[in-house]
């Protein structure tokens, strides 16, 4: 079985703390999810002096803009007073606004670039991950040993309370994930991390028969996986390969489109919650299973909706961005940090009670899948060896007949051969043979009317239209 992470033991046995520190804390999890309102802001006025504290002592970047600010005094309505932070300033001053000196991106890039299929833990505490973001942008974010559980523990909460309000024993059930597959990515990272005997983990990247075969053997009662994963899946049920009975099916990463749910509904009867993933929150939003939208993960950041001036949109309205304050990492003070993604905040209160915020579940539509004569292949073939090599910015991939051809905007010189062989091999293990890969730097990618970079151009879409701009 080749998707078996090779993991050695000292990260094995991190990883069995860390398993066993998020079932310690999972109770109170669980608890938090009906805190009523004014509990769960007195938590966040709480860790947010904590963090500005942190911040203003130990990181010299947020030193310097925060002078002004006095940490016991400032809640967070104040919160807006603050400067934000972009991926730029991540970027371009990330030795300064860490606070563990032993944590500079030249080391968490080597990190990133050794991650080979398993998790890795960086000075026995840390993850380290990669993001293109929406924007097609690379960043790195570096996470603490306990906020990492906490990030765990806001997906596995939601399934416990709602196994509680359906009358069902809680605890740990059979859960397969397909997800990433290298731990670059939030997902595949954190998959890898909880992965437990109980808990199952399908590269995504993997010929669709192989899933298939190993979720027939395991047979999952929580099923996690990318929404575009879930298209697929749900026709492996309709062809009758796929014999499975998920209770709860959680997607994640992509936008769940209605044709999916509605078949996810049809095929299973199972419960379904939408999860909102970014590598500066964690697991920044979740749904609880009983209602559309997902509740934010309230007690750990706070998620100001903007738009394209910063000022403030209400709830009900769509933001084109957001500023989010990450409460609970303070080796990387995130504050007020601009994420790209569009969100709604939803103003009825939820169905099942809980007083955390909901947002309406992303929309959009999923990054497109590449078709080679009949074999689908996951943009996470591309995405997640591009994601470990540090001097590339931003891509574009353009499906080729041959293969792909992947334009590049690059800091410095990558590793042509190493990335080519590495998507080559990608290709090759997703089902897709003989395929040539064409690796080209360039100044400049073009950016669609909105402004956003199409990250993966199908061969469809090039083969109408003189470049992705259409999209
Ligand atoms: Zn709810």
């Amino acid at each position: 079985m080749r998707y078996l992470p090779l993991v050695t033991a000292a990260s094995e046995d991190l990883r069995r703390r860390h398993q066993a520190d998020l079932a310690r804390i999972l109770p109170d999890q669980v608890e938090r999810v009906d805190w009523p309102a004014e509990q769960l802001c007195a938590e966040r006025e709480r860790r947010l002096r904590a963090l500005l504290t942190t911040a203003k002592s130990k990181s010299r970047w947020h030193a310097e803009r925060l002078r002004s600010v006095d940490p016991e005094h400032v809640s967070a309505e104040d919160l807006s007073e603050l400067p934000v932070m972009t991926k730029d300033d991540l970027m371009a001053h990330f030795d300064d606004i860490v606070t563990d000196r032993r944590v500079t991106l030249t080391r968490a890039e080597a990190h990133l670039a050794s991650l080979a299929g398993t998790d890795a833990y960086l000075d026995g505490e840390y993850h380290v991950v990669a993001s293109g973001g929406s924007s097609g942008r690379r960043g790195v974010f570096v996470w603490g040993w306990d906020p990492w559980t906490l990030g765990g523990a806001v997906r596995v909460r939601q399934v416990i309370r709602d196994q509680v309000r359906c009358g069902e024993p809680p605890g740990a059930v059979v859960t397969a994930a397909v997800a990433a597959e290298v731990a670059t990515h939030m997902t595949g990272a954190f998959a890898s991390t909880f992965s437990t005997a109980l808990a199952h983990r399908f590269p995504v990247t993997l010929p669709m028969e192989e899933i298939v075969a190993g979720l027939n053997r395991v047979q999952p009662v929580v099923l996690n996986a990318y929404a575009s994963a879930l298209a697929l899946l749900v026709r492996e049920v309709d062809a009758g390969r796929l014999r499975i009975r998920p209770r709860r099916v959680i997607a994640t990463a992509e936008p769940l489109l209605p044709g999916t749910r509605e078949a996810i509904t049809a095929a299973w009867k199972a419960r379904i919650a939408n999860l909102w993933g970014t590598s500066e929150g964690a697991t920044t939003a979740m749904g609880c299973f009983a209602a559309d939208g997902m509740h934010l993960s309230h007690d750990n950041l706070i998620i100001e909706p903007v738009d394209e001036d910063g000022s403030p949109v209400g709830p009900g309205e769509r933001s084109t961005k957001l500023y989010l304050t990450n409460l609970i990492n303070p080796v990387l003070p995130l504050i007020r940090y601009e994420v790209t993604d569009e969100i709604t905040i939803l103003s009825e209160p939820c169905l099942c009670g809980s007083s955390m915020p909901r947002v309406a579940d992303i929309e959009g539509r999923l990054d497109d899948m590449f078709d080679y004569g009949g074999v689908r292949v996951h943009p996470h073939v591309f995405r997640s060896p591009l994601g470990r090599e540090p001097s590339v910015v931003e891509y574009q991939v353009r499906q080729m007949l041959t293969g792909a051809t992947i334009l590049m905007r690059c800091t410095g010189a990558p590793d042509l051969d190493r990335l080519r062989t590495r998507i080559v091999e990608g290709l090759r293990r997703a089902g897709v043979d003989g395929r040539s890969v064409d690796l080209r730097i360039v100044e400049h990618i073009p950016r669609q009317s909105s402004g956003k970079l199409k990250r993966f151009v199908p061969l469809e879409l090039g083969a109408a239209s003189s470049g992705p701009e259409r999209a």
